[in-house]
């Protein structure tokens, strides 16, 4: 499939949806997402809508692939340094992102997901892509401290292992559950981490697939 054209056509429509960061609409401009989606569902991989990746999981819209993304740069003058992504799941974020940082640390719960991501992304030869299988509600120790910690699936509450995994300095992007009474209302939530401590803004609403804890 040649899909540079759609491609194109895709990331002037995120523009037109608002998206102004040049950064973002370009790495959204060199991701090949139909790689990222079955047969059968590539003639929608450039549309604005979230697609099935299996086990009951879905690829996110890249019109809040992008949003999110440039929600992360916000502030930043170049590229990032180390980057935490929560669910990897098809791996077509982790792949955007590897065009805006230095590293990215992507983990995934779902064993049949982190190894689908990994065939994925084969083709792209992503060396600062780092696959991840694990519990993503306890963060990447390993890596921390991270410049950005982004999330593709949404809790109750940020997990504190987040928090404590952000530099000074960084920017956490999750979308996050509107109370306990309603779990489906979510809205994403960004969280800066100062000298001074912790400034949180609640942003637009959203609709990700649960964050659960352990692995499967
Ligand atoms: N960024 C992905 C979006 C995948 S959907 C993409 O581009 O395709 C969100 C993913 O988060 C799912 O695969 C789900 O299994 C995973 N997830 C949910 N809770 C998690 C946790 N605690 N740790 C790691 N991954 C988790």
């Amino acid at each position: 499939m040649d899909s540079s054209a759609v491609r194109l056509s895709m990331v002037a429509k995120l523009a037109q949806q608002g998206i102004a960061d040049p950064r973002v609409l370009q790495a959204m401009g060199r991701v090949e997402r139909h790689r990222f989606v079955d047969t059968a569902l590539v003639n929608q991989a450039y549309e604005d809508t979230s697609l099935p990746i299996g086990l009951g999981q879905t690829i996110s819209k890249p019109g809040v692939v992008s949003r999110m993304l440039e929600l992360l740069y916000q502030g930043h003058a170049g590229q990032l340094g180390r980057i935490l992504e929560i669910g990897t799941g098809c791996g077509y974020q982790a792949a955007v992102l590897s065009y805006l940082c230095k590293e990215v640390y992507s983990i995934e719960r779902l064993r049949g997901l982190h190894d689908k991501a990994r065939e994925n992304l084969r083709h792209f030869r992503l060396v600062n892509v780092h696959l991840l299988f694990g519990d993503g509600m306890l963060g990447y120790a390993k890596g921390a401290p991270y410049a950005g910690i982004i999330a593709a699936a949404g809790g109750d509450a940020v997990p504190q292992a987040w928090i404590d995994q952000l530099a000074v300095g960084g920017r956490l992007v999750a979308p996050v559950s509107a109370g306990a009474t309603s779990p489906a209302r979510q809205a994403l939530v960004v969280i800066d981490k100062t000298s001074q401590g912790l400034r949180q803004t609640v942003m637009e609403a959203v609709h990700f697939v649960p964050l659960k804890s352990g692995v499967d």
